[in-house]
Formats: C-alpha cells, sequence, structure tokens
C-alpha cells in the first residue's frame, strides 16, 4: 500500500520497518549463536524487569493476582525459550530429501530461512505472554520484530517498551504502544508475516489489509470452547477440574471453557459441585487479590449486558458470591453459573471472555458432537472421559484448534506442541517447532553435480527417453 505521507503515525512506522529489513539484508542469515545470544538477551531481560511486568499487569486490570501473571505469562516465556534455544540448532538444519530417480546424482534438500521481519498484534488479555511468546518463535527463526501492544494493557504495554529498548536495537525488535489508529497503520505494513492475537472479528480487518500486500498472517483468534462431561466420569472432578481454569484471569482467557455440556440428569450436581468448587478457590470476592478483576468497565458492561438477556430470555442464574459482598465501585464480577438456556441468548451466541459459565444439558454423547459440529469451529475442546477409545473418537468426531482430555487449558502450556485455531478460531501455528516452521521459508533446493542425466532429456520429443523414467 502506499505510505501516507501526512500521517505521522504511519511515517515512524514505516520508518522502522524500513530500518529493520535494510538490517537483515545485511546479515540475512543469523547463526545459531547469534539467534541464542538474541533469545538469552530477551531471556535475561524478562527476568530483570519480571518485578515491573507484574506489577503494571496488575495496574491494567486493577487487581490481577501476581502468582497468575508468574504462573501464565512470565514462565511460559521463559520455558519457551529455554525450549526453543535447546532446539534450533537441529530445526534450522537443512533436512535431506527423497532425490526421485530423474535427478539421479543431485542432492535434494529443504532451506530453512528467516523470513525477514514479523509483525505482532497483541490482545490484552495476556499482554505480556501474547508479545514475547511469538517473538521467541520469531527470534528462534532468525528474524526481526516489530510488537504493537495494547491500549487496553497501557502500563504493560509501556514496560515492554522500556525492557525492549534497553535490550535490542531498534533494528532487532521494536515495540509500538496505541489505539486502533496505531493498529490500523500498524497493519497495513508490508511485513514477511503478521502474527495477529484478538478477536475473529478484528482477525478479519486485519487480514484484509495484510491481503492487500500478500502478507502471510497467522491468526489466532477466539471463539465458544465447549467442555463436555461424560456420563461415566466424576461429576465433582469435573467441577473441580473445570473451576480452576475458568477461575483464571476471570474466564478472559481465549481457551477458557465457554460453555458445559453436561448430561441431563446430572445438571444439577454438577452445578452444586462446580459453585462449591469456586466458593472455596475464592472464599471472598471483592478485596480478594487472587480474583481478578474485569480490564475496563465496558467490558464488565458488556458481560452483565450479557447476563440481563439470558435472564429476559428465561435463563436461571446463579451467582456464587459466598460473603453476599457489593461490588459497587469495582471492577470485580462474581462467577454466574447459567442454567435454563436457550440458542437466542447471547451467551450461546458470543464468546463469553468473562466469569458467566452456561450449561448446555444432553441426552445422548452424540448429540452433544453434534450440537459442537453444528456452531463454528473453537480454539479449545475439552472432554472428560476415562474411556481412551471414546476420547480418540470425540477427536475425529470435532474439530477445535487444540485439546484436553480430562483437564481444562493445559495444552497451551506445551512447547513440542503446535498452538493455534481452526476456520473462525484462527489459522497457522506457533509455539515450538511449528513456531520455527511458522516463521521461516522452507526453501526446496537442488543440487545438481557433475553427472546430468536429465541432459539426454531434451527435445526434440521424438527421442521419448522420459518414458524410461514411468
Ligand atoms: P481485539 O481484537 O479487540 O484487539 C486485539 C489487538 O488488535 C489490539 O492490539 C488492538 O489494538 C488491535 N486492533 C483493534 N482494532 C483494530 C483494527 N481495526 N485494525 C487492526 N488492529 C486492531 O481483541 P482483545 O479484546 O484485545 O482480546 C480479546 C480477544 O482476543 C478474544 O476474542 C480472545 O479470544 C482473543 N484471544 C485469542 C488468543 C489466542 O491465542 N487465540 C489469545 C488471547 C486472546
Amino acid at each position: 500500500m502506499p505510505l501516507d505521507a501526512q500521517n505521522p503515525i504511519a511515517v515512524v512506522l514505516n520508518e522502522t520497518l524500513a530500518a529493520q529489513r535494510a538490517a537483515y539484508a545485511q546479515a540475512p542469515a543469523p547463526s545459531i549463536a547469534e539467534r541464542t545470544e538474541r533469545l538469552n538477551r530477551l531471556h535475561n531481560a524478562v527476568i530483570d524487569y519480571k518485578d515491573r511486568l507484574v506489577a503494571a499487569v496488575d495496574a491494567d486490570f486493577s487487581g490481577r493476582a501476581s502468582a497468575e501473571t508468574e504462573l501464565m505469562e512470565i514462565l511460559p516465556v521463559l520455558e519457551g525459550i529455554a525450549y526453543n534455544k535447546k532446539n534450533v540448532k537441529r530445526w534450522a538444519k537443512q533436512s535431506r530429501r527423497h532425490t526421485p530417480l530423474m535427478l539421479f546424482g543431485s542432492k535434494t534438500k529443504v532451506h530453512y530461512q528467516p523470513l525477514g521481519v514479523v509483525g505482532i498484534v497483541v490482545p490484552w488479555n495476556f499482554p505480556i505472554f501474547l508479545g514475547l511468546s511469538p517473538l521467541v518463535g520469531a527470534l528462534t527463526a532468525g528474524n526481526r520484530a516489530m510488537i504493537k501492544t495494547s491500549e487496553f494493557a497501557e502500563n504493560t504495554g509501556a514496560v515492554l517498551k522500556e525492557m525492549i529498548e534497553a535490550t535490542f536495537t531498534a533494528e532487532e525488535v521494536t515495540v509500538h504502544t496505541g489505539g486502533v489508529e496505531v493498529a490500523t497503520e500498524f497493519t497495513k505494513l508490508p511485513f514477511d508475516h503478521l502474527v495477529f492475537t484478538g478477536s475473529t472479528q478484528v482477525g478479519k480487518i486485519v487480514m484484509r489489509a495484510a491481503a492487500e500486500n500478500l502478507t502471510p498472517v497467522t491468526l489466532e483468534l477466539g471463539g465458544k470452547s465447549p467442555a463436555i462431561i461424560h456420563d461415566s466420569f466424576p461429576i465433582e472432578e469435573a467441577a473441580k477440574r473445570i473451576a480452576f481454569g475458568k477461575g483464571l484471569n476471570a474466564g478472559q482467557v481465549c481457551v477458557s471453557p465457554d460453555y458445559i455440556m453436561v448430561p441431563r440428569a446430572k445438571l444439577t450436581a454438577f452445578t452444586d459441585a462446580f459453585a462449591k468448587e469456586m466458593a472455596q478457590q475464592y472464599p471472598t470476592l471483592r478485596d480478594n487479590d487472587d480474583y481478578t478483576a474485569i480490564i475496563t468497565d465496558r467490558q464488565r458492561e458488556r458481560l452483565l449486558d450479557n447476563l440481563q438477556d439470558a435472564r429476559d430470555k428465561g435463563a436461571t442464574i446463579r451467582e456464587v458470591n459466598p460473603n453476599g459482598e457489593s461490588f459497587e465501585g469495582t471492577r470485580k464480577l462474581p462467577i454466574h453459573i447459567v442454567t435454563d438456556v436457550t440458542e437466542d441468548m447471547r451467551v450461546l451466541q458470543e464468546e463469553i471472555f468473562g466469569p458467566i459459565m452456561p450449561i448446555v444439558p444432553y441426552d445422548t454423547i452424540d448429540e452433544a458432537i453434534a450440537y459442537v459440529n453444528a456452531r463454528p469451529r473453537p480454539l479449545a475442546l475439552y472432554y472428560f472421559d476415562w474411556d481412551h477409545a471414546r476420547g480418540e473418537h470425540m477427536l475425529n468426531a470435532t474439530h477445535s484448534g487444540g485439546v484436553c482430555i480430562n483437564d481444562v487449558m493445559t495444552h497451551v502450556a506445551v512447547d513440542d506442541m503446535p498452538f493455534g485455531g481452526v476456520g473462525p478460531s484462527g489459522m497457522g501455528h506457533y509455539h515450538g517447532k511449528e513456531g520455527f516452521l511458522n516463521f521461516s521459508k522452507a526453501k526446496g533446493v537442488v543440487v545438481k553435480g557433475r553427472f546430468n542425466p536429465t541432459s539426454y532429456i531434451r527435445q526434440p520429443w521424438g527421442n521419448r527417453m522420459h518414458t524410461a523414467f514411468m
């Protein structure tokens, strides 16, 4: 797209990209030692800035437990760095491929090359991890990167910017803060690859902007991730495992269980067990540092509106507020369990992204599978069943970005697995080896030797030499 010279945001962003491009062209093939050194620098920076980053997230949320930020943001970044450092040499090695007979005497191989400059757009819900984890993949593959942070996590964005500026040159990595006006110009840049983590709705806008430059995209989007409990699975155990995941970040997680499918006869037992579990995890809420607040008043209003919509349409809503507290003047919102749900309710139509849990009863497991399959493909699917064969059947019968069997959300923590959505929940993968491949060009190469058997295969085609290879 032509540069808008009147727009100072566009000018700065384009200049930064041009500087990174030029630096990349000067050193297009960083060695494993150079990549490792960059990863080491990032690792040390995260350790040095840890307390400030944790405090910044706490300020952005007006209350998020430091243990949650450490467990779900800092630790996975450090683990991702360690894992990639251990494996980058193996991944980056040219891989030999099978040579067809017709090319006898040649070598065939795949050469993994950095793409150049990767753009990374970050949402507010995990503003450290979702900025730095794609960066780890991009650096491992030998790229440079520009990161756009979320306007709703301003404090974290500011600390990340300071940290990156103290750690990398502007030709290596930069951080750009700001709102939609910055995001719009950012996603118009002709990056060599663009990673966007955010809503499905904005993902469409971003993909359209990237299409103008034919910039390849990785879209890490949202959706409604179901949890299905098989009739044979102990209901209290399922409630315990799901409640732990749903409580994290007060449900503001892309892979948070969005609705739960429960055998009809066990609906009350599950609702009671789930409410009991949540109350044990969070005996108080208002001043409890362990329970995260909602990121903005607007998001809290959205969640309350969705609850009202469900109430108006006949849902039964149970608020888990063990101490009977008032939340006036805070952005805390207790978990609400919603039963008697109908398809016209927004809680069954839109991604919840907060502490609301609709329960959908089912009669047969085939009916539960059909229910999931009739809806947009989710980012994650959770299935509770000790039976191995039925678990495998669930994997084949449904589509989702990732799966946990007998748990929720923990698949995200595994570096040696691809992470990414499918269809409306996203495209492309990162983490571990798939991240390395995502940020590399796998270039097929044929190297011919002195002996050239194909020299016999030439026009005029009357010689029909090629038929010897059929
Ligand atoms: P969002 O889509 O509103 O914003 C994400 C980013 O896009 C922000 O940096 C924002 O500035 C930028 N943006 C906003 N409007 C834009 C535009 N018109 N053009 C270009 N960029 C624009 O998402 P959010 O509210 O920050 O995050 C919540 C969503 O993110 C949820 O749907 C959640 O499921 C999803 N999410 C997905 C993952 C994943 O890994 N798949 C992880 C976390 C969050």
